[in-house]
């Protein structure tokens, strides 16, 4: 047999997947991308592995993405294909449709999850970086109640188990210009070794609200502030690309940063806002 026994519960409601995460030693199952990996290399290494396992696939609360005038709500199901191929998503945050094209592969974008993305606790995969960018909140579901928390705060916290990911909410802006870099590492599987969100707001040419994301690989995705203030009440014609390779605070946040990745944060840099200025 490839796994150890548990006990698998399909909740139809997020009060009973709720309830049933009152049981012990139990996890989450979304799309079961690492999960099942997880169970199986638990049973070939012979760990001890959850005893409950509670999907979310019937649950219909978790699933869909909403436009609103003002924002967009995402459902934790939502796949990660769902995500790169709607229409809503690509016309507001192009930053998450642009992240999505990366992950993975077809087979595994088909069943992956937004809400498995964010909360695996794998500091490197992407989406971390994007909801940073785009200032977005996290709805989480647990016996305690509803909790909403910035995915700034989420991943600042390392992450930290907060129940169950119900809702991602993304307020819209006018004038929202953002960029996607990411350098693949090619070991086992395709992820990324850097990678950087950059999400800026165009007033009047002036840029403002300017958030730059690095994911380095050494812990969660956090902000460069440096880089923020570098860009800040800029006008766009007066940002000196070539300048911003020294204006990033990438070594700093990433503690045994290697003089390439140094370097490579700042060409990343460069580039997102080569392409940020011909897109204005
Ligand atoms: C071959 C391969 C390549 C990949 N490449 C990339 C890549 O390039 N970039 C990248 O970013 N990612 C990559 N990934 C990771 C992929 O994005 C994640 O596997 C996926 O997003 C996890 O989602 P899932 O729905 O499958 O989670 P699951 O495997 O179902 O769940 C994983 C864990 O997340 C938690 N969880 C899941 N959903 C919720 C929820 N709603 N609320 C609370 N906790 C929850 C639970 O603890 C659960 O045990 C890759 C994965 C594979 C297998």
């Amino acid at each position: 047999m490839l796994l150890n026994p548990f006990t698998y519960y399909s909740p139809k409601s997020l009060a009973q997947a709720v309830e049933l995460l009152n049981k012990p030693n139990c996890k989450i199952l979304s799309g079961g991308t690492i999960l099942i990996a997880n169970l199986k290399m638990f049973k070939k290494r012979d760990i001890k592995s959850p005893e409950h396992v509670i999907s979310l696939r019937h649950i219909p609360e978790l699933k869909g993405i909403t436009s609103t005038k003002t924002s967009i709500e995402i459902g934790a199901m939502t796949t990660l294909d769902e995500l790169q191929k709607s229409q809503d998503v690509a016309n507001n945050f192009p930053l998450i449709k642009d992240a999505c094209t990366h992950i993975g592969t077809t087979p595994i974008r088909n069943m992956a999850t937004m809400g498995g993305n964010l909360t695996c606790r794998f500091s490197w995969t992407e989406l971390g970086s994007v909801m940073i960018a785009l200032n977005a909140v996290l709805k989480f579901s647990s016996s305690k109640g509803e909790k909403i928390i910035s995915a700034e705060n989420y991943f600042a916290n390392q992450a930290k188990d907060e129940g169950i990911l119900t809702k991602i909410i993304i307020t819209k802006k006018e004038n929202l210009l953002s960029a996607y870099r990411r350098i693949g590492k090619k070991t086992l599987i395709d992820k990324p070794s850097i990678s950087l969100s950059v999400a800026v707001e165009n007033c009047n040419d002036k840029l403002t609200n300017c958030r730059v994301v690095f994911n380095t690989g050494n812990g969660f995705a956090q902000r460069d502030t440096k880089a923020e203030n570098f860009l800040n009440e800029k006008k766009v014609k007066d940002i000196l690309i070539q300048q911003a390779a020294q204006n990033t605070s990438a070594d700093i946040i990433s503690k045994n940063l290697t003089d390439y990745k140094q370097h490579m944060c700042g060409e990343l840099l460069k580039q997102a806002l080569d392409e940020i200025m011909t897109c204005k």
